[in-house]
């Protein structure tokens, strides 16, 4: 199966009624506001998403993308790659009150007035709402534990009498 991009702008509302799955990437490089935040990324978004009404009859845009990230590990400062997972569930609105009648397992995304949704735009909300705060590498690989360790090493040899210095004091005497 080749995998295509993904459209920017589309039809909200007439893909809700056929049901439109689509399956495609994003490049990157087109989502600046990321781009923005992290080092670098892998150079596809993968993104599975669905279009459908719910029990409710709502209007829903359901999917899941994941993106390889590199971003500065808050504690050394160093390169951490990580994947950033987004899975969501949007009720697709026309308007700010539609929007706050939706049930609360919904977060809105509006549509123009036409109907269209800049999906990318969308994608790329979710992509950052799953950003860390503080990005770190687990504790056994970040270098700011593997520092500490070294130097006790060395003040311990310090402390530590030479014996050679000893035999040298019983020389003099
Ligand atoms: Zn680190």
């Amino acid at each position: 199966m080749t995998v295509a991009p993904l459209p920017k702008r589309v039809d909200g509302l007439k893909l809700v009624e056929v049901n439109q799955q689509l399956t495609g990437t994003i490049s990157s490089a087109d989502l600046t506001r990321l781009a923005g935040i992290v080092r670098s990324s892998s150079p596809d978004v993968n993104c599975d998403v669905e279009f459908s009404r719910d029990e409710e009859h709502l209007r829903v845009l359901a999917g899941e993308c994941n993106v390889g990230v590199v971003m500065e590990c808050q504690r050394c400062l160093e390169d951490v790659s990580f994947t950033i997972e987004a899975s969501f569930r949007l009720g697709l609105v026309l308007n700010d009150d539609q929007a706050r009648a939706l049930p609360k397992r919904l977060e809105p995304a509006e549509l123009d007035e036409a109907g269209r949704l800049d999906l990318w735009e969308t994608i790329e909300d979710e992509l950052l709402l799953n950003l860390p705060d503080f990005p770190m590498h687990p504790q056994g690989e970040c270098q700011a534990f593997k520092i500490e360790p070294e130097e006790d090493i060395a003040a311990e040899e310090e402390e530590r009498p030479n014996p050679f210095d000893v035999l040298a004091q019983l020389k003099q005497k």
